[in-house]
């Protein structure tokens, strides 16, 4: 019997950091897991609280405190590492001391041999994961952020909820930077195959309205600023939708998941990484979906790509 080992090593054990590895133990999506973080110490009663849970656990998973020489044999490297931004400090130099962090995080990475998918998640996620691919040097393909994925499951949430259909049932997606110019393409939200714009104005058990939409899509933008000042940070949501892109990728699933990724020309953009629907596989982004945008779609598309290339050039 060949039995194959999936390694995760996760870099960054905070809140959003164990609340994947917490719900990876849980759902048994690989067998091996490493936990680094510059504070070795917490990492390390990380480790020892999540292996004190494996006797309730769905299946073996070996998890331990390491360093970065343990990321030569590993599937995914993910990192959720960052620092916290300081009183007064602006967007752009926080942006600028994780830039840093990066630096001593990739460096070490790439010289263990590292020769996975790379996976990131510390925000700004869009320009991280494009900091990512640059310092590695890897293609850009191997190289993804969590993107919109979780905007869109809060997206698919209160759709659910309005529509009064199973979440599961509803396809629309956030698309474009993960944060204030992110947006729903209306015209590419479905319920199971109906478009939900075909929706509006029919009178059933409920009245659609675009209004209405707008509104949902307004509290999906605000949703982490409301978690933030309610709880100060957000890391379930966010640690189940890293969980599910990492069972993608371990799976070979060919799912539809609006991870960043690099837009080669997609949607008229290049040089950039934003959230758009992407099929993930063993290789990662396997291609990047390219839906059928109306053009005013097309535009804003195109201006949240453009916030986001002015973020980049910021740091440079
Ligand atoms: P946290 O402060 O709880 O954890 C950050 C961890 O990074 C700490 O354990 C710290 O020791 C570690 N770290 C700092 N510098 C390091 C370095 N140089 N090398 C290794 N480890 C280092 O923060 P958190 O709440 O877990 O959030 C982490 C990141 O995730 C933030 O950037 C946050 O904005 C982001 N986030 C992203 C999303 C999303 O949708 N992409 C959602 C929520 C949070």
């Amino acid at each position: 019997m060949r039995v194959d080992k999936r390694k995760v090593a996760l870099i960054g054990t905070g809140m959003v950091g164990m609340s994947y590895a917490y719900a990876m133990l849980n759902q048994s999506v690989c067998d091996e897991m490493v936990l680094i973080d510059v504070n070795k110490k917490r990492a390390e009663g990380e480790a020892m609280d999540l292996n004190h849970g494996l006797a309730f656990a769905p299946s073996n998973m070996k998890i331990f405190a390491g360093e970065y020489e343990d990321c030569e044999d590993a599937d995914i490297v993910v990192i959720c590492a960052g620092v916290a931004q300081k009183e007064g400090e602006t967007r752009l130099d926080l942006l600028k001391r994780n830039a840093e962090v990066f630096r001593s995080i990739i460096d070490p990475v790439t010289a263990s041999g590292f020769n996975g998918i790379f996976l990131v998640a510390t925000n700004p996620v869009d320009i991280m994961t494009r900091i990512t691919c640059d310092l590695s040097g890897f293609n850009p393909r191997r190289v993804l952020g969590t993107g919109t994925t979780l905007d869109t499951a809060r997206l698919r949430y209160l759709l659910g909820g309005y529509l009064k259909a199973d979440p599961r049932n509803v396809h629309a997606y956030v698309i474009g930077e993960h944060g204030d110019s992110e947006f729903v393409p209306w015209s590419q939200a479905m319920l199971a195959t109906k478009p939900i714009s075909d929706l509006c104005g029919e009178v059933g058990t409920r009245k659609v309205c675009q209004e209405d939409l707008d509104q949902i899509s307004e509290e999906v933008r605000g949703a982490a600023y409301r978690i933030i000042e309610a709880k100060q940070a957000t890391y379930y949501g966010i640690g189940m939708a890293m969980t599910r892109i990492t069972k993608a990728i371990l799976g070979d699933e060919h799912s539809v998941l609006t991870v960043s990724a690099m837009l080669k020309g997609e949607y008229g953009q290049s040089n950039v990484f934003a959230g758009v629907p992407c099929i993930i596989n063993k290789n990662g982004i396997q291609s990047v979906l390219t839906l059928s945008l109306t053009e005013q779609e097309l535009a804003r598309f195109a201006d949240s790509c453009d916030t986001l290339r002015e973020s980049y050039e910021g740091i440079l």
